[in-house]
């Protein structure tokens, strides 16, 4: 399957991103992660990117598209299929994957769906340095402005599957599950006999 995970900071995207694609045996990719690798290693994407993950702001599509598409093309994400964690995150970055893909090749986005006054106390308690109050201000309005315009879009596509994730990990998990497996079977099964509507019996 090919699959995208998306939510406010501190939806618990990374956690749920491991156990989902761990259960698929899918490829996790996370731009998140990947960022701050290049940040870490201090290659010239991580220093082209470094303020804007610091400020809490998108780092440039053109970045970010690019990191994704590489791994899009490695031979093991295209044998698996891949669960996207943190990218798309707007409109423009949507479009752009779905010009990579082959047409029906996504197959569902997971939105985990919290409050933001739950994601701001989960931030506090975190210890990332993007996790000051200035950056999680600002990754909050990215994610209202930029994020939640491509969840609709994703909805009109008839491809999202909204989660509540203000519940427990397992409980999360177990839901997203099974929404991707009703997607799943969704897209496989062609239209019969069976699946037309009922003849009127006025
Ligand atoms: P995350 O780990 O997903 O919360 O991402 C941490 C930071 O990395 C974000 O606040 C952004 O600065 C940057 N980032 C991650 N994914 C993207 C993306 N798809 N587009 C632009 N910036 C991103």
């Amino acid at each position: 399957m090919n699959v995208l995970i998306v939510g406010p900071p501190g939806s618990g995207k990374g956690t749920q991103s491991l156990r989902i694609s761990r259960a698929l045996a899918i490829s996790h990719i996370s731009t998140g992660e990947l960022l701050r690798e290049a940040i870490r290693l201090g290659t010239p994407l991580g220093d082209s990117a470094c303020a804007c993950v610091a400020a809490g702001c998108l780092v440039p599509d053109a970045l970010v598209n690019e990191l994704v598409r590489s791994r899009l093309e490695l031979p093991a994400t295209r044998a698996r299929g891949f669960l996207l964690d943190g990218f798309p995150r707007n409109l423009e970055q949507l479009d752009a994957l779905l010009s990579w893909l082959p047409p029906a090749g996504l197959d569902a986005a997971i939105e985990l769906a919290v409050p933001n006054d739950v994601v701001e106390r989960r931030l506090m308690t975190r210890e990332r340095t993007d996790d000051t109050a200035a950056g999680i201000h600002e990754r909050l309005q990215a994610f209202d402005r930029d994020t939640v315009p491509m969840l609709r879009e994703l909805e009109c596509r008839g491809l999202l599957i909204s989660v509540d994730a203000d519940r427990p990990v397992d409980d999360v998990t177990a839901d997203i599950l099974q929404g991707l497996r009703s997607a799943s079977i969704r897209a496989q099964r062609s239209p019969t006999l069976a699946d037309s509507p009922e003849p009127s019996r006025l």
